[in-house]
């Protein structure tokens, strides 16, 4: 009876938003946008960051990221390089996180994982920076 009278209370404020569609215009811009396709998805990887490994590549249960090669390869450490970098069809993701979860610049250099699927935050340290003596220490995630 209580729950009743309670729908029934909060089903009155939403009367005029049924009947009459009131409060349901979308932003005229953000309309325009989607129409015209121009609406722009966040930015979900850090390049200079990210180790080209390819691992959420691979662990993607989606396989929606892409390996891409570099224009060129960047050395990371002696004989070891990196040539590809991921790129997430962000329309076929479904925000698992298993990309982010385990990337091993956040997992095993504790660092700002390289990738997001919900947009990247950019750290400004680049992939062999992670190589060097002194690039020890947590920063974030
Ligand atoms: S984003 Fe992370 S897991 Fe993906 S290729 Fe770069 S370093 Fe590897
Ligand atoms: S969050 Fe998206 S891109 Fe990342 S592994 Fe999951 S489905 Fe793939």
């Amino acid at each position: 009876m209580l729950m009743l009278l309670k729908h029934m209370v909060f089903g009155i404020g939403n009367l005029p938003r049924i009947l009459f569609g009131t409060g349901r215009l979308t932003d005229p811009a953000v309309r325009k946008a989607i129409v015209e396709g121009g609406v722009e998805y966040p930015v979900t990887v850090d390049v200079d960051l990210c180790m080209g490994c390819g691992l959420c590549s691979r662990i993607c249960p989606m396989k929606c990221i892409e390996m891409k090669p570099l224009p060129e390869k960047i050395m990371l450490r002696e004989n070891q390089y990196k040539d590809i970098y991921p790129e997430i069809e962000s329309a076929r993701c479904m925000f698992c996180f298993q990309c982010h979860d385990n990337c091993p610049v956040y997992t095993v250099h504790n660092k700002a994982a390289a990738i997001h699927p919900r947009g990247v935050r950019k750290t400004g340290i680049k992939a062999q920076d992670l190589f060097k003596a002194d690039a020890g220490g947590a920063t974030n995630a």
